[in-house]
C-alpha cells in the first residue's frame, strides 16, 4: 500500500494559498527553528504571525511565506501541511472527501469513496 494509490501532488499551491495559514504547536516551531538554522526570535520576527497563544506563518501575497512555486521549507514544514490532504475526517465523512477532493486535484477521487477509504486506513494505520 502506498500513498501514491491515493494521492500524488500536483504542485497546484491550492493549500499554500489563503490570507492565514495552519497554525503550528510547540514541536512545529521547534522544527522549523532547526531546519531553517535560526533562533526562534529571528524566525518569529521574519516568518511568523502570533496572535495570542496562536502561531502561524506570515502570509505574503494571499499566500504563505514559503510558498515559492512549492514548498521552501518541505522537510521542516508543520504536522498539519505533512498531513494535507490524507485527513482523518475523510474516513468518518463522505462530505469531507468530497470538500478535500473538490480544493485538492492530487486525491485520486475517481477509484471512489469506499476505495478510498480502505486504502487511507491502511496508510494512517
Ligand atoms: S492542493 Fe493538493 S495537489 Fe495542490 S499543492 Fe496542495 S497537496 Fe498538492
Ligand atoms: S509551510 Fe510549506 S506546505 Fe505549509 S503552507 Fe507553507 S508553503 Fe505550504
Amino acid at each position: 500500500m502506498s500513498v501514491e494509490d491515493i494521492f500524488a501532488c500536483e504542485q497546484c499551491g491550492y493549500c499554500c494559498h489563503g490570507e492565514t495559514t495552519v497554525s503550528l504547536d510547540d514541536n512545529d516551531v521547534k522544527c522549523m527553528c532547526e531546519y531553517l538554522q535560526l533562533p526562534f526570535e529571528e524566525v518569529k520576527q521574519k516568518y511568523l504571525r502570533v496572535t495570542g497563544t496562536v502561531i502561524q506563518m506570515k502570509t505574503v501575497d494571499g499566500h504563505c511565506i514559503f510558498f515559492a512555486g512549492n514548498c521552501s521549507v518541505h522537510p521542516g514544514r508543520p504536522w498539519r501541511c505533512r498531513q494535507w490532504p490524507l485527513h482523518p475526517s475523510i474516513l468518518s465523512d463522505q462530505a469531507n472527501f468530497t470538500a478535500i477532493a473538490s480544493s485538492c486535484p492530487g486525491i485520486k477521487k475517481e477509484i471512489g469513496y469506499k476505495k478510498f477509504c480502505q486504502k487511507l486506513k491502511e496508510i494512517l494505520k
